[in-house]
């Protein structure tokens, strides 16, 4: 039985203030109806210490949407695994489209930071998905193996501390999602990479999430499907009404 999440990527969205009074909220509205589903709260860096502090004991847990690969030292800008897991966070967005589309990070970047986060403690989402030209040159499946290949190269998993998430870039934030039937193909196929890299039972116990325009609407034809373990939720987590209707609908 592999256990649901639902992740919510606040991407550069939310001061401390915004994000502790959403808190507030999702907590009054959720209750004590979230036992069997994991909940993942990824705010801005600013926000990540006091927003996980809040949530401690709550059952819901933070996580930081990057990380870097080195420990200490001259990366003017950068966040360490150790600082990020000092927060109380316990995942990490890895390799998000937007990271790999606006700040041009490589599947070598995304490989480094998964192996450093895991070798840290931290339990890596570490996003795939191709783009619209992709797609429309038929290289989707090409293009999703080679992020997963290289994006896990040299990874050792002997437990499923790992999750991936599948986002359509052509699907980030435009209302458009996939349809659940090609979300699920796509995440059978992911499934059996994971076997052929981590073996077949590591690779059943991983949770595969599915991310782009997820709504209270849609989530339940998506967590319907064999291979969807949850999902990464930018848009609809940003109001509380909208993530808990999802944890619901889930
Ligand atoms: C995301 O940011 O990972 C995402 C899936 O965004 P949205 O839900 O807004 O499409």
């Amino acid at each position: 039985m592999r256990l649901p999440i639902i992740a919510a990527n606040w991407k550069m969205h939310k001061t401390v203030k915004d994000s502790l009074q959403f808190a507030e909220e999702f907590i009054e509205m959720l209750g004590e109806d979230h036992k069997g589903i994991e909940i993942v709260i990824c705010p801005p860096f600013t926000a990540l210490y006091l927003l996980g502090k809040r949530l401690r004991g709550t059952g819901i847990e933070a996580g930081a949407q990057d990380v870097f690969w080195e420990e200490w030292g001259a990366y003017t800008g950068e966040v360490s695994p150790g600082m990020i897991l000092e927060t109380g966070a316990k995942y990490v967005i890895i390799g998000h489209s937007e990271r790999r589309h606006i700040l041009g990070e490589g599947d070598t970047a995304v490989n480094r930071k998964v192996k450093r986060a895991l070798a840290s403690g931290l339990v890596p989402i570490m996003c795939v998905g191709e783009t619209l030209a992709e797609r429309e040159e038929g290289r989707a499946v090409s293009v999703v193996r080679r992020q997963l290949e290289e994006g896990l190269k040299g990874v050792e998993l002997l437990r499923p501390h790992l999750v991936i998430a599948y986002e359509p870039v052509w699907a980030i934030g435009t209302g458009v999602n996939a349809s659940p039937q090609d979300a699920q193909e796509m995440s059978r196929l992911i499934r059996d990479e994971l076997g052929g890299l981590f073996g077949v039972e590591v690779a059943q116990e991983m949770r595969i999430l599915y991310g782009g325009s997820v709504n209270p609407g849609n989530i339940g034809g998506f967590v319907a499907q064999p291979d969807i373990d949850g999902a990464l939720v930018g848009g609809a987590s940003l109001e509380a009404r909208s993530l808990a209707d999802i944890v619901k609908q889930t």
